[in-house]
Order: structure tokens, then sequence, then C-alpha cells
């Protein structure tokens, strides 16, 4: 047997632990490769060491450098901040990766195999924010802005197209807005253009559309795209966009890839109206389970794992409730078990 890796699992809130538990069960049966090491983040976070992103759970990730997490609670308004968006900033996570698969057939977009590929820490997520007031209103002016670098334009558009080129793609399209927002998006078209000249022209296809143009091409003919790069905001739309494509979040893995840890996630939250109640979708989960495994350069094992999922919900019909089934998670997951 080759040497376990090492990976930092947080099971997350709501629905979380029981999607991992599923999780775990089905990469059992896979004989995963992966030597777990578990630990708590967000409101879990919060009631064992009040810290939503304990110190055990970043050194965790500092030394495995890997991890798969449950989604994480985050209040609305005041609180504390998100978790997520602490572990991005903490390992310099600037590539989120989502594929948009048809996994169950008949919907109304067959045959859908996108990538999104988002710049996820900078743009306008930056949080630069402040008000003006006037005349006794205090929020009479809001302002926001956004900084987008060369450097950190360079990062995600060369690790859009070495995963373009890895996986076989034929095609990469550059999202922007460059025509209105000239300076805060035309560097990211600009730097992606002279990228592709110098290193991957040739080997890739080079594409590029403003994000209006794309959201109504998406929806009138998602086939004519591959892979998609884009800055933060646009990307954060699109991703949600093409998993609608799709079959909504429920089926929507996630990869936060960066320079110094890569994190996998379902893209959902922790859906609290069905916590505790045996009825959650580990898909999600899993398919990000699936991309880590890709990470780790074990392609047979994830694509034993997808192939599970694709005959347990098309051969078997086992599906739960958010895909029109009756099956709870553990019925599903015990189905997806005999499928490895
Ligand atoms: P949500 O994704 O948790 O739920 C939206 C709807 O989808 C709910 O009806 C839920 O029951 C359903 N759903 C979600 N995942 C499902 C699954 N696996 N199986 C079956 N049904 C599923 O979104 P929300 O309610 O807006 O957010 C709840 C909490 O999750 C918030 O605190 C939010 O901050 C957090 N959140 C975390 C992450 C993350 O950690 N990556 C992402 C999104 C939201």
């Amino acid at each position: 047997m080759s040497t376990p890796i090492p990976a930092t699992l947080i099971p997350g809130d709501g629905i979380g632990p029981e999607i991992v538990d599923a999780a775990l069960a089905v990469f059992d049966a896979l004989g995963s490769p992966f030597e777990w090491d578990r630990q708590v983040a967000g409101l879990a976070g919060v009631q064992a060491h009040g810290d939503p992103l304990p110190k055990a759970a970043l050194d965790s990730i500092r030394r495995t450098r890997l991890a798969l997490k449950g989604p994480l609670e985050t209040p609305s308004g005041g609180g504390y901040r998100s978790s997520n968006v602490r572990l991005r900033e903490e390992f310099q996570l600037y590539a989120n990766v989502r594929p948009a698969r048809t996994i169950i057939p008949g919907g109304r977009f067959d045959n859908i195999d996108l990538l999104v590929v988002r710049e996820n820490l900078e743009g306008l997520y930056i949080g630069h924010e402040a008000y003006i007031p006037i005349d006794g209103d205090p929020h009479a002016v809001a302002m926001s802005t956004g900084v987008n670098t060369r450097q950190g334009s360079r990062r995600v558009l060369e690790h859009a197209f070495e995963l373009a080129i890895a996986t076989g793609r034929k095609k990469v399209t550059i999202v922007h807005k460059a025509n209105i927002m000239k300076a805060l998006t035309g560097i990211f078209l600009e730097t992606g253009q002279q990228l592709w000249e110098q290193k991957y022209k040739g080997r890739i296809e080079l594409d590029t559309v403003i994000i209006d143009a794309c959201a109504m091409k998406l929806v009138l003919n998602p086939w004519q795209f591959d892979v998609l790069v884009t800055t933060n905001l646009f990307g954060d739309i699109l991703s949600d966009l093409v998993a609608g494509l799709v079959g909504g979040l429920g089926m929507a893995p996630g990869a936060n890839i960066g320079t110094d840890a890569a994190i996998f996630e379902a893209v959902h939250g922790s859906a609290p109206d069905i916590a505790g109640k045996g009825l959650a979708n580990p898909t999600a989960l899993l398919l990000a389970g699936a991309m880590m495994l890709d990470h780790c350069k074990l392609p047979d094992l994830a694509a034993r794992l997808r192939r599970a999922i694709d005959e347990t919900l098309n051969i078997d019909k086992v599906r739960t409730g958010d895909l029109g089934g009756n099956a709870g998670t553990a019925a599903y997951t015990q189905a997806l078990v005999q499928r490895i």
C-alpha cells in the first residue's frame, strides 16, 4: 500500500457532519489514501474553542496543505467574519475552481461540461468600502474600491491555462468588462492575452467575452464554452449560473487552490432547514473529494468515485429528496458504497 496522504477534515456546521460521515464511508470503500486530521471550524469552532477558525484547524492545514471541508455557518450582518474568507486569505487560495457537468440527463441542458475558474482574492471583494455622509444622511453615498494586480491576475490565469491543458480541454475564455471598467478588468484581460501569446499559443485556443454577453450566451448555448476564467465578482455570479445549468448547488463541488494549501468543499451551505434529519445529499462534497483525488494525482480513484455517483443516480436511480428521490442520506450512501 502507498504512503497515506495527511489531510485535514473539517466537518463544519448544519448538515456538514452528516455529509462528511457519508463521504468518509464512500472514501473507505474506495480505499482512500487520506489520513484524516479532524478539526472544527465555523459555529462548531465557536462552540468548542470560542473561535470560528481555531488555531488548531489552521495549524493542521499548515501542516497537511490539503483539506476537505463541510459548510461553515456565517451569521449575516453582525457576528464574526466568514471563516471561508479568512481561509482564502490565510492560505492565499487564489483560484476557485468550479466544474459543472451534467450528471442526471434529461434536464433542460444535457451534456454540459464546463469549468469556471474564479480569481478568489482580489477585485471588488477586498472590502475597501466607505460611506460619505451628506446633509445629515450618513449613507448618502456608498463607495467600493476594487483592486486587481498583474501578478494576482497572472497566477489565476496561469492556473486556468495549465488546468485546461492538463485535462485535455480545447478552449479558455477570458470573461471581462474591459469596455467599461477599463483598468480594473482591463488588466485581467490584457494579462491573459499576453500570457497566452507568451506561453500557451498553439497549445490551447483563447477567446474573450464581455460578462453580460457571456451570461446570455451561457443560457442560449452553453456548449460553445469550455473553460471560463474571470475576476472575483464575475466568477462568483457565473459559477452559480453554470451550477444552475446542471441541477443546482446540491451537485456543485469547488476547489480553492492556493500557494500554501488546497481546500475542497461543496458549494452549498449548511442547510439548517434539513440539518439532523438524515435528508442531506452528500454528492457535492463527494465530487469535491474526487477533485481532491485528482489534485493528489490519483485520477483512477477519482474516476471510480465519479462513476459510482453516476451509476447510483442513473442506473440504480437512488436519489435524495433535493433530486426528486426518496432516499435519505444513509440509503443513498449505502447504494454508493455498493457501486464503488
Ligand atoms: P444553503 O446552501 O445551506 O441552503 C439552500 C437550500 O438548499 C436549502 O433549502 C437547503 O436545504 C438546500 N440544500 C443545500 N445543500 C443541500 C444538500 N447537500 N442536500 C439537500 N439539500 C441541500 O444556503 P443558505 O441557507 O443560504 O446558507 C446556510 C448557511 O450556510 C449560512 O450560514 C451560510 O453562511 C452558510 N454557507 C456556507 C458556505 C460554505 O461554507 N462554503 C457556502 C454557502 C453558505
